[in-house]
């Protein structure tokens, strides 16, 4: 039972939603990908989805009960919605109890808790439409590989089919609201070009001093370690900015605000960076040892986490290139920003 839960707890925590595929950064790569690899002429696949973890398992049928898995339940609304407002202190002012829920208001519009599922308020009675917001948990260490029994396994296989005939559903009020984007246009409005360890890419402007930081730090690091000098000469691309939406939801992957960045290097070297891909190769999958997936070194990762980026690669559906911004997670999870 224990490792039942923690199983629903992984998938809870791990699951991308429609994953946007990683660029495959070698021709061999990208042919044993299949769906989602990028086209031979170099060019991403359109619209594969977002790339956050989504809580799945969740039902929104009607007379649902709600969460029933999830690690969200260890965390009570208050919490979470408090973490928000902490984390966004130029977008979020308040959390306070309105019409018999928590509420948070961003960029001065409310947004009700709705059992996870961050809604405007004017829409609260329709949260069984919707599943939760993934607030997730999220280990300081690499997390242990899944072993999975028989049970386990049939469980999770039934949950992926069960996702690909279902697809997640967020509503995307709350996260358009804290970035600020309503459509396409805006989105590219929000836009900047920068420069990250030399190599061009396209961020939300409220991201850019923060991955300065991360840069900064990173580059201290640079002379007196050999394994990140190595890593950081091998990048080669920069996926940021990426108008993406699940396919049949209203739900924006984290790239199409601009607040995830994939780290693609020249090079994966026979290793798998994505659970999809790799799980064409093997059915075990999730239990694919560290040593074969392609990994940044732990002192780049936490860079990003000191200043507000989870990364891809602590999820049990693994995308080891990918981070995004979401610093409410870490905080949830007891990481502290950096000073
Ligand atoms: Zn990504």
């Amino acid at each position: 039972m224990l490792r039942l839960l923690l199983l629903h707890a992984l998938l809870a925590a791990g699951l991308p939603a429609r994953a946007q595929a990683p660029e495959a950064a070698t021709a061999a790569l990208a042919e044993a990908a299949g769906p989602g690899a990028p086209a031979q002429d170099g060019r991403r696949e359109e619209a594969r989805g977002p790339a956050s973890p989504v809580v799945h398992g969740i039902p929104r049928q009607a007379g649902s009960p709600g969460p029933r898995y999830t690690e969200r339940e260890a965390w009570e609304p208050e919490r979470i919605l408090s973490a928000l407002r902490d984390a966004y202190p130029g977008r979020i002012d308040r959390v306070a109890r309105r019409s018999g829920d928590w509420a948070i208001r961003v960029g001065g519009e409310w947004y009700c808790w709705a059992n996870g599922r961050l809604l405007p308020e004017s829409e609260r009675e329709e949260w069984e439409r919707y599943d939760p917001v993934p607030f997730y948990r999220y280990p300081r260490e690499l997390p242990p590989l899944a072993r999975l029994g028989g049970e386990e396994k049939e469980a999770l296989e039934a949950r992926l089919k069960q996702r690909e005939e279902d697809p997640p559903l967020r509503h995307s009020g709350f996260f358009d609201a804290l970035w600020r984007i309503r459509d396409r246009v805006s989105s590219w409005e929000r836009v900047k070009t920068i420069y990250f360890l030399g190599i061009k890419t396209e961020i939300h402007r409220d991201l850019m001093e923060d991955l300065a930081a991360v840069e900064e730090e990173i580059q201290a690091l640079l002379p007196g370690d050999p394994q990140l000098s190595r890593y950081v000469g091998s990048l080669r691309t920069l996926d940021g900015y990426n108008w993406r939406r699940i396919d049949g939801t209203s739900s924006l992957s984290f790239h199409a605000y601009g607040a995830a960045l994939d780290v693609i290097p020249a090079y994966y070297g026979g290793k798998q960076v994505y659970w999809r891909w790799a799980m064409k190769a093997s059915p075990e999958w999730y239990s694919l040892p560290y040593e074969n997936r392609f990994m940044p070194p732990m002192s780049f990762v936490q860079a990003f986490e000191r200043h507000g980026f989870v990364w891809g690669g602590k999820w049990l559906t693994f995308d080891t290139i990918h981070f995004e911004y979401r610093p409410e997670v870490l905080l949830l999870n007891g990481f502290l920003p950096a000073p």
